[in-house]
């Protein structure tokens, strides 16, 4: 099976052409994190038929056009309902009405954490294991949950998909959610800078010598020694623990796939969610396996085939 796969992300988009668990060929750009989506459709279009052209792949040969954002999105009627500051006017585009008539195939919209989710378990890392939930660590901290191969939905579109919004401190921190002391908002890449900041002794840490604080200089000052970059790192890797048990208590996974940038460190960061999921956890059933995931920035373009085979079984999606 052929598909046409879109991966929204903040500053970048990916677009590829699939087949079943390969990239026969893909190609990023970069977008503007504020922008407004609409205005990119057709060089979206113009990029998928290059791709088929070059290929020698007729459009017809796909089953559909996959699109996984950073949003909450009804897959039922491939419309945006919210986002969070990436482009603001994606909740007034028919997405499905332009993928019928650009290409003429059906469209499967889907959450970004719960496409690479898709991804790493029909290619990566979680396959073969059917009850999974996924966290990616980055900018932001991405969930999705699986349950008997299905992804988990309710009626509520955030159902399943808001693992990084798991309180994790009830006095903590204001989230970009309206919530407070997230699992997001204790340990993500925005928060970070006003971690360290307010951390004491700031100010004569290497942190403080930096413009912009990521976890990459966190984890690197920390390997050397920087007592403020130890104590950020540690608070971080026990906040993310501490999330890790609130989703494996509510989804009882067999399976933790942790994704995302932040998993450049993961030599660090698994070894303590394990050991700490591992006495922490209560689970009968014995240890919880935690893997790294295996398709990196691909997740969520190989997310494609499993998102739209579900959908193209579903009527409501099916051109007309
Ligand atoms: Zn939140």
């Amino acid at each position: 099976m052929k598909a046409i796969s879109l991966d929204l992300g903040g500053s970048h988009v990916s677009l590829a052409v699939v087949e079943d668990t390969t990239i026969l060929m893909s190609q990023e750009i970069s977008v503007d994190a504020g922008g407004e989506l609409l205005p990119l459709l057709p060089i979206f279009k113009t990029i998928v038929y290059d791709m088929l052209a070059e290929l020698r792949i007729p459009v017809e040969d796909c089953i559909g056009v996959a699109m996984g954002c950073a949003a909450m999105v009804d897959r039922a009627t491939g419309r945006v309902l919210s986002t969070n500051g990436k482009f603001e006017d994606s909740p007034g585009i028919d997405l499905p009405a332009w993928s019928r008539e650009e290409f003429g195939l059906p469209f499967a919209l889907e959450n970004d954490a719960r496409m690479a989710l898709l991804g790493e378990w029909y290619a990566g890392a979680a396959k073969g294991s059917d009850d999974v939930v996924m966290i990616t660590l980055g900018t932001g901290i991405g969930g999705a949950a699986m349950a008997g191969g299905k992804v988990y939905r309710t009626k509520q579109v955030q159902g399943g998909c808001l693992g990084g919004h798991i309180p994790a401190l009830f006095t903590g921190r204001k989230c970009t959610c309206g919530g407070f002391g997230c699992m997001e908002a204790e340990a993500s890449g925005w928060a970070l800078p006003l971690i360290a900041r307010e951390w004491p002794g700031f100010e004569k840490s290497r942190l403080a010598t930096l413009d912009r604080i990521d976890f990459r200089a966190l984890f690197q000052f920390a390997r050397e020694g920087d007592p403020v970059a130890i104590g950020v790192r540690d608070r971080c890797l026990h906040v993310w623990a501490c999330g890790t048990v609130g989703l494996i208590h509510a989804y009882g996974p067999e399976l933790v796939v942790f994704g995302g940038g932040v998993m450049r460190s993961g030599d660090i960061i698994l070894p303590y969610i394990r050991d700490y999921a591992s006495k922490y956890s209560w689970i009968p059933s014995g240890p919880v396996r935690i893997l790294p995931a295996a398709l990196g920035n691909h997740a969520g373009l190989l997310g494609a085939i499993p998102s739209l085979t579900d959908v193209v079984s579903d009527a409501n999606a099916i051109p007309a």
